[in-house]
């Protein structure tokens, strides 16, 4: 496909990708983002697999890793902060990786090293799509009429430009049944430099981890979850207070900081699965189109690599945008099917209900972490791992 008009939408980290590569091939590219500006929020996240190759090919390893949360390991601990179990860390690819990052930190390091003429347009949304002959022409809440040669859908898991275009039954958005709160909070004495995790029964997980400002981060993440995003903030936090109540360890502190912290995300975990990720001039991107969700791992690395394959493809096919898109397809299912299959077991298994359940999970903790079995459990945390090169960027003509 020789360079044409792309309209990127969702300003994140598949977005701002899909906009880097894009542009590199001479694409005119408009990024449109629903947010009223840049979003720098967000909490830990990690480029693992394949996508480490990626961030050397856009030249941005080294901005990546100099932005580091500093974390050094992650240990399960008991309700005095005691280490039960600790996880490995496999030089790099265990629970802790080689590139750990805020998400808000790596979207900031892709927005600051776009190629020169990206256009952004803040606070609009897609409300129209049609095809043509040719092009696709798009119309948005804010009035803009725009044509294109390629639609990039990259808005994240509750995309709703996807159902604009895609037939509801090519959709599925598969309830995991876990509610996530991220949120940053002061940091005491005690916060060291590494992750920890406490599980308190109720099916309730809470989480510190050290970020690279002097502030920690943390998540508290529970299951059967609960409908927080029809919430507003201050009814959200007060639902997770009461399933948070005597739960232990550090968690009425975290839930008295969350009150005022400036960075709360909420999300409810639901995978994306879709029969196709394109169709006509329309291509979808990262969460959008297979959310793999913090259970299943690697959407920051599926996303840096989507974007990537599809600059390839669309280099590699000139003038065969369909050829293109089936070619991006075809290279990017074989990981994300490896990311979205989870065991049907695993979420009882992450959330126990009952005290005895919880002493089961924690022997299992033990065993899992013992020396024996630690190269399996490093296995667990593999995301975006592939035998296949990846495609070639082709110098686009035209
Ligand atoms: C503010 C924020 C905080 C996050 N925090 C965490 C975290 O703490 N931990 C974690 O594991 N993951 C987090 N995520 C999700 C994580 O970024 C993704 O799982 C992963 O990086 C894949 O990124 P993505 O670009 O596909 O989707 P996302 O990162 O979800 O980005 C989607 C983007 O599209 C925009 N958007 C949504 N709808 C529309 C629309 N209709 N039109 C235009 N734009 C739209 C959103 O505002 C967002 O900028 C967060 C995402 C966001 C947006």
């Amino acid at each position: 496909m020789s360079a044409g008009t792309a309209v990127v939408s969702g300003a994140s980290i598949a977005g701002l990708s899909a906009a880097f590569w894009l542009r590199r091939l001479g694409w005119q590219v408009t990024v449109i983002e629903r947010a009223p500006e840049f979003r720098d929020g967000g909490q830990n996240i990690d480029v693992r697999g394949v996508a480490r190759e990626v961030l050397v090919r856009m030249g941005l390893f080294d901005a990546v890793k100099a932005r580091n949360t500093t974390e050094t390991g992650a240990v399960i601990v008991d309700g005095n902060g005691q280490a039960i179990a600790t996880l490995p860390d496999g030089g790099g690819t265990g629970a802790t990786a080689e590139l750990e990052i805020l998400r808000g930190d790596l979207a900031g390091v892709l927005r600051d090293h776009l190629p020169e003429g990206v256009e952004f347009v803040y606070g609009d949304t897609i409300e129209d799509v049609s095809e043509h002959a040719g092009h696709a022409r798009l119309t948005t809440a804010g009035g803009r009429e725009l044509r294109c040669d390629l639609l990039v859908i990259a808005e994240g898991v509750r995309s709703t430009t996807r159902g604009r275009v895609f037939a509801q039954d090519t959709v599925e958005e598969r309830e995991l049944g876990v509610t996530m709160v991220f949120g940053t909070i002061p940091r005491v004495p005690g916060d060291d430099d590494r992750w920890r995790w406490y599980n308190a029964p109720g099916g309730r997980q809470a989480h510190l981890r050290p970020d690279p400002y002097g502030t920690t981060r943390t998540i508290l993440s529970y299951s059967p979850g609960d409908d927080l995003l029809s919430m507003s903030r201050n009814e959200a936090l007060a639902q997770v207070r009461s399933r948070y109540r005597g739960a232990g360890w550090e968690t009425s502190r975290i839930l008295d900081a969350l009150e005022t912290s400036q960075d709360v995300y909420i999300d409810q975990l639901a995978q994306i699965r879709m029969k196709t990720w394109h169709q006509g001039h329309v291509v979808m991107l990262g969460d959008a189109a297979w959310c793999v969700t913090p259970m299943g791992g690697g959407g920051a690395s599926l996303a840096l690599t989507s974007a990537y394959v599809l600059a390839a493809q669309l280099s590699a096919h000139s003038g065969d945008l369909a050829a293109a898109l089936a070619a991006y397809e075809r290279w990017m299912r074989p990981l994300v099917r490896d990311a979205q299959n989870m065991p049907g077991w695993l979420t009882r298994f992450a959330y126990p209900q009952s005290r005895a359940g919880l002493a089961l999970r924690h022997v299992a903790d033990r065993v899992f972490t013992s020396a024996p079995f630690r190269p399996l459990a490093a296995k667990l945390t593999q995301v975006a791992e592939t035998e296949r090169t990846l495609p070639t960027l082709r110098p686009t003509t035209g």
